[in-house]
């Protein structure tokens, strides 16, 4: 019960939703998942899209099943007034209708925050610029070793909502959060709050990188003394953060010995929580390559201790944690060349990780798609050092990094993520490996990263298919 003693706005804790009149606004994925929570309760839902109810197809057919009344065709001002409540989608932009209902005095909150406030169930939050979804993956594979309920989503994967459905007093949740959903939450109240690094993405919706921090650092902001604040000690732009801690910090280290919370040393994981150093497993246990990876085991591995996971579970699980699609994923070997994909890395920062984790001299890169303003010197500079033989330039960012690249490191213009993993294959020596590590969104020319990788793999499938007698 401790989500309602914390609930500051007590007339729309749990159970007060029965009989409340709410309006759902977007109706995609985390609008579906809210108006399933809202109807568990009671509450009197209406769903608004700015598409038709033809667009929407099998999800009115949903909404109505549910009991749900529908408008569709825009968020028009005047709905406003006739609600308790207004749920948000995260991909719902500022409209008449949400500057209204802050004008009429209606609340608006984001799914999250509704969630938040019905959640009895202890919480992992995870943030951060890159490893979210790979560290969030861990805890929940941590978890289920150590026997606890709960789910694993947030962000872009199950929404909180539909976590509740495993909800209970000893239930923990892993919960992923971007700064977007961060911004506007008030009621959540992490008992870990991990980020695990910052560097400058999304750069194109913030105003600075300061701007950004401040998202990120509203996690930390909602917790109370007793909880723990987790921390990346190796990362500069993270110190930042300490100033916000309001629980007791932890931090992790791929460097050395830390104070309190996780470290690498001698190829070992070590935890240390207060009770005393406790060996967790060796670096090369882990299945997944990179020393970002190691890093994503530590703050793994710290979190669920901290709230109480077994030590055996803990490495027993980092043993056996298959790693996700997309991020890293080795997909094949064809004549000495493997392939990998990391469709995942949208940012500079994560292809820098990626490269790290090959030997030097041996990655033909797979670069470009939809540029988000970030800064790439860093990135230009890895790619000499380890000496990338040549870098395949793919969708709308082609322009700016060939300008980046000439001169410095050679590059071949490829259009499309097939012509280069070709393109790759061809010039590669066996031994050699070609990486699609985007560094940039796939929006350009893909709905979402899934389906740039999904792209990557199918020609890789192809020209396995076609020297399947060499
Ligand atoms: P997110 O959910 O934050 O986007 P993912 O776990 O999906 O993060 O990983 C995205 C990409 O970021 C991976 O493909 C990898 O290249 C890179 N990455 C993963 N963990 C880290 C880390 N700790 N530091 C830097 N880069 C990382």
């Amino acid at each position: 019960m401790r989500s309602m003693v914390r609930t500051r706005n007590p007339l729309f804790a749990g159970p007060d939703l029965a009989g409340r009149r709410v309006l759902v606004v977007g109706f995609g994925t985390s609008g579906r998942a809210a108006l399933r929570l809202l109807t568990a309760r009671g509450a009197v839902v209406t769903v608004n899209d700015r598409r038709s109810e033809t667009e929407l197809g099998p999800a009115a057919d949903e909404a109505r099943a549910a009991g749900a009344t529908l408008v569709c065709d825009g968020h028009p001002a005047e709905l406003a007034r006739d609600f308790d409540l207004l749920v948000v989608s995260p991909g719902v932009g500022d409209n008449e209708l949400l500057s209204a209902a802050r004008m009429a005095g209606v609340p608006v909150w984001g799914e999250v925050e509704l969630a938040a406030r019905h959640c009895v169930g202890r919480i992992i939050a995870i943030t951060g610029s890159n490893g979210k979804s790979t560290t969030t993956a861990m805890i929940g594979a941590i978890l289920r070793s150590s026997g606890i309920r709960g789910g694993t989503g947030g962000n872009l994967a199950i929404p909180f909502s539909d976590l509740l459905a495993e909800d209970g007093p000893d239930a923990v949740h892993a919960l992923e959060l971007s700064s977007f959903q961060l911004e506007t939450l008030a009621s959540l109240r992490p008992t870990v709050a991990l980020v695990l690094n910052l560097s400058p993405d999304h750069l194109d919706r913030y105003a600075s990188l300061d701007d950004y921090a401040q998202a990120k650092a509203r996690l930390l902001a909602l917790q109370d003394p007793g909880d723990d604040a987790v921390l990346n000690a190796d990362d500069k732009a993270s110190d930042q953060f300490r100033k916000s801690v309001r629980g007791r910090l932890a931090t992790f280290s791929t460097r050395g010995p830390v104070e309190r919370g996780a470290w690498l040393e001698h190829g070992r994981l070590t935890l240390d929580i207060g009770s005393g150093v406790e060996p967790l497993l060796a670096a090369a246990e882990l299945p997944l390559p990179g020393e970002h990876n190691t890093a994503n085991a530590l703050a793994a591995g710290l979190a669920t201790r901290l709230i109480g996971c077994p030590i055996e579970s803990i490495s027993g699980a980092l043993r056996s944690f298959p790693g996700l699609a997309h991020r890293l994923e080795r997909v094949a070997e064809i004549r000495g060349v493997t392939f990998y994909n990391d469709s995942k890395g949208t940012n500079p920062d994560s292809t820098l990780r990626a490269l790290a984790a090959f030997p030097v001299g041996c990655v033909q890169l797979i670069l470009g798609g939809r540029e988000k303003g970030a800064d790439w010197g860093e990135l230009l500079a890895t790619i000499e050092r380890r000496q990338v033989p040549r870098v395949l330039l793919v969708g709308a960012a082609t322009p700016l990094l060939a300008r980046l690249l000439t001169g410095r490191v050679p590059f071949v213009e490829c259009q499309t993520v097939a012509a280069a993993a070709r393109e790759g294959f061809a010039g590669a020596k066996r031994g050699q490996i070609v990486l699609l590590s985007p560094g940039c969104a796939s929006y350009d020319q893909y709905q979402n990263f899934e389906e740039r990788g999904e792209d990557f793999r199918g020609t890789v499938a192809a020209i396995a298919g076609e020297n399947a007698d060499a």
